[in-house]
């Protein structure tokens, strides 16, 4: 592993770079950027360097050996999924305020930061506003505007874009050794993101993609399916986000060939039968496309999600 083999983002290793080779390093980054994209990826490499003995992440030295084993007493990682509580802050104080172990910096990545209680981001402010000078925090997020601008002002921000469909197909191809049809089709449905692309390589949740297209397509009884197709979709934040992803993309692809007539520009060119065997007006394509986008929303906070999708899938087939 090296910068090298993260994909894209060539500007934000260039400047991340540059701190360490001048070991000057801010005490706080904000990383921000489309989910599954390599943020977190990047945070690790740059720890990779920072700890190394030769400062080129070389993977043998020990403190290298340790990072890549996923034990490094300097590295610490809060990465929870739903919520970041007043707990994780008052650990990270205690942690920061003794000397680290083994190297001469510590390094603590907050993943998923959008996800702190109020009362957890006022902690973490104090701790930034006047760290102890062997620590270094990444900040990292997908949704930049839930971090509290008093934090956000106290970060250098490194904002990352979405890869290129060329960036994600190379990906495919070369390290996950995909054929190019499918490599193809998965950096179509990706939109810019390696972390989607991977969730779909997943062959149960690419096959209950296509339950629901047949579902939406009248190729299947919805009323019957629904249920149990909302259900796993539903499982997780995760899952349920990237179903009513995919959903937009099919009903935005629906709206295209209906009103260019061109295939061409359809996202989900597996889906082509689907998308041309279904009879419907515009008008259910546009009402659709706004319940997913509610759903999108009102998914944010803390819904009943199976509900909220079965919910959407029989209004959509039910008002074709
Ligand atoms: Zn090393």
């Amino acid at each position: 592993m090296a910068f090298e083999d993260i994909i894209g983002h060539d500007r934000q290793k260039r400047f991340l770079k540059f701190f360490l080779e001048n070991k000057n390093i801010p005490h706080s980054f904000l990383f921000c950027g489309q989910e599954g994209i390599g943020k977190k990826k990047t945070a690790r490499e740059f720890v990779r360097h920072l700890f190394c003995q030769t400062g080129n992440a070389c993977g043998t030295c020990r403190p290298c050996v340790k990072l890549d084993r996923g034990s490094h007493p300097d590295l610490v990682i809060i990465e929870n999924e739903r919520s970041i509580g007043i707990d994780d802050s008052r650990m990270i104080s205690k942690e920061i305020s003794e000397h680290p172990f083994e190297s001469e910096k510590r390094v603590i990545i907050i993943d998923n930061a959008e996800t702190m209680t109020t009362e957890a981001a006022n902690a973490l402010l104090k701790t930034i506003e006047e760290p102890p000078p062997y620590n270094h925090f990444f900040i990292i997020t997908s949704s930049e505007r839930d971090i509290p601008m008093t934090i956000r002002s106290r970060c250098m921000r490194v904002p990352f874009s979405l890869l290129s469909a060329a960036q994600l197909e190379h990906y495919f191809r070369s390290k996950k050794n995909i054929d190019p049809k499918k490599a193809s089709l998965l950096s179509s449905i990706s939109f810019g993101s390696i972390g989607s692309g991977l969730f779909w390589l997943n062959e149960e949740h690419f096959s209950l993609r296509l339950k629901l297209a047949a579902i939406i397509s009248g190729r299947s009884d919805g009323f019957v399916a629904s249920s149990s197709v909302a259900e796993m979709a539903s499982l997780t934040d995760r899952t349920a986000a990237m179903y009513l992803a995919f959903l937009l993309s099919y009903f935005r692809d629906l709206f295209v060939t209906h009103e260019t007539g061109d295939m061409s520009l359809i996202v989900n060119t597996d889906l082509v039968d689907e998308l041309n065997t279904a009879k419907y007006e515009t008008e259910w394509v546009e009402r659709s496309i706004k319940r997913i986008q509610e759903s999108i929303r009102v998914m944010r906070y803390n819904v009943n999600r199976w509900l909220t999708f079965e919910n959407l899938l029989i209004q959509i087939t039910g008002n074709r």
